[in-house]
């Protein structure tokens, strides 16, 4: 048997569809949604997906600002221009493009954020109504997994859940969504022992590590829905997740990469930026 692929491209291009006609019936009552990308630095993955996400900006109808500040900035700069953007009524979400230069404190960066425009959903604000379960943004990557899953009708309830991975921005708010969907969840890192024997037991399982060829067939269930998270280079540079091809051969679901969880993360972007817009102005649906 051979794992149906679930295809995040497919998903990414009908959701971006629905947040366009979404943005023109908001544009007609005088709303345009706005989102400002700061980079700093010249980091070409960093180049890359701001640029992706200017594109993904302009294919839902949104207005975008974009600031590319150079290397040597300062912190103090930065919030600067971040508190000047929390004050603009033209930018409905913020965002800045992750990793900052080691001068700048990263959490400092997220702080300054006004949590209502908060679309990547770092701020400790938003941090803490995820884990409550009364939230607008949901971290983007995570949000994107729960769309496939719901998308091909996989429903998370009651059923056991390894999220393998513990940060901040997968890990954790991973594990969070699949709870709040009724999952029985488990949390594996760098620490777990026994890992393949924790990742066998599980109905859905999702690899957020970083580490090409990670999950083996060994560690999979036969039948278990397989979400791959990583994105990695191989041994000839090719972009490849965490999950080793031959797992496809057991799992009844599972993410390719490219193509799977990855599109989907730019376009849970913009959900919440259109979300944001909406939020700002009062507008519950
Ligand atoms: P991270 O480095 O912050 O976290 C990796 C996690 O893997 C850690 O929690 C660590 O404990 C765990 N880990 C490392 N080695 C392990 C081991 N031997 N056994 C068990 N656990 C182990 O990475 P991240 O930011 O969470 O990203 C994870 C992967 O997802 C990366 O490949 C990244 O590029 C990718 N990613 C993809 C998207 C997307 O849009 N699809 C978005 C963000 C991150």
């Amino acid at each position: 048997m051979s794992a149906v692929k679930m295809d995040g491209k497919a998903l990414s291009a009908k959701v971006r569809g629905s947040i366009l006609a979404e943005t023109e019936k908001l544009k007609a009552q005088g709303i345009t949604p706005g989102l400002a990308v700061i980079i700093v630095g010249n980091d070409p993955a960093s180049e890359i997906y701001v640029r992706n996400k200017e594109k993904a900006c302009v294919e839902c109808g949104f207005y975008s600002e974009k600031y590319a500040l150079p290397e040597e900035t300062t912190e103090e700069q930065l919030l600067g221009l971040i508190a000047q953007l929390n004050e603009s009524p033209q930018i409905s979400g913020i965002l800045c493009q992750m990793p900052v230069p080691k001068h700048i404190s990263e959490q400092a960066v997220i702080d300054a954020i006004d949590p209502r425009k908060d679309v990547d959903a770092f701020h400790p604000v938003n941090v803490g109504k995820i884990m409550v379960g009364n939230f607008d943004f949901v971290p983007c990557t995570p949000a994107g997994v729960m769309e496939l899953l719901e998308e091909y009708k996989i429903d998370p309830k009651g059923k056991e859940c390894v999220v393998i991975g513990r940060s901040n921005i997968v890990g954790k708010p991973m594990s969070m969504l699949l709870l709040h969907k009724h999952g029985t969840v488990t949390i594996c890192h760098s620490r777990t022992k026994d890992l393949a024997e924790v990742c066998r037991r599980a109905d859905i399982l999702v690899a957020a590590v970083g580490k090409a060829g990670f999950v083996t067939p060994d560690m999979v269930k036969e039948g278990a829905v397989v979400i791959d998270v990583g994105i990695n280079r191989n041994a000839e540079g090719k972009v490849c997740g965490d999950v080793d091809a031959a797992v496809l051969d057991k799992a009844s679901f599972m993410t390719p990469v490219p193509g799977g969880a990855g599109p989907m993360t730019i376009t849970m972007l913009m959900k919440n930026t259109l979300k944001a817009a909406k939020v700002q102005r009062g507008i519950s649906e």
